[in-house]
């Protein structure tokens, strides 16, 4: 099972990665991406998505977590 990790110190918060995966994502008041689960896992359908979002994160805060 694959889950999304959002690094908070890291993150500049500029919401790029939601708008890639407003599936999975959404921004708080601040532009924060916050996930729309406590743990977001990532269904096969938004893997390409996915990808994309923590390839393109311009601060390397997200990355894809096996449990
Ligand atoms: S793309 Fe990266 S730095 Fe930008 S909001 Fe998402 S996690 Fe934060």
């Amino acid at each position: 099972m694959t889950r999304l990790h959002i690094d908070w110190t890291a993150c500049e918060g500029r919401g790029a990665c939601v708008e890639l995966l407003p599936e999975l994502l959404y921004r708080d008041e601040w532009g924060y991406p916050l996930a729309r689960e406590k743990q977001p896992q990532v269904p096969p359908a938004l893997e390409g998505h996915a990808r994309r979002a923590v390839r393109d994160c311009p601060r390397l805060a997200l990355r894809f977590v096996e449990t």
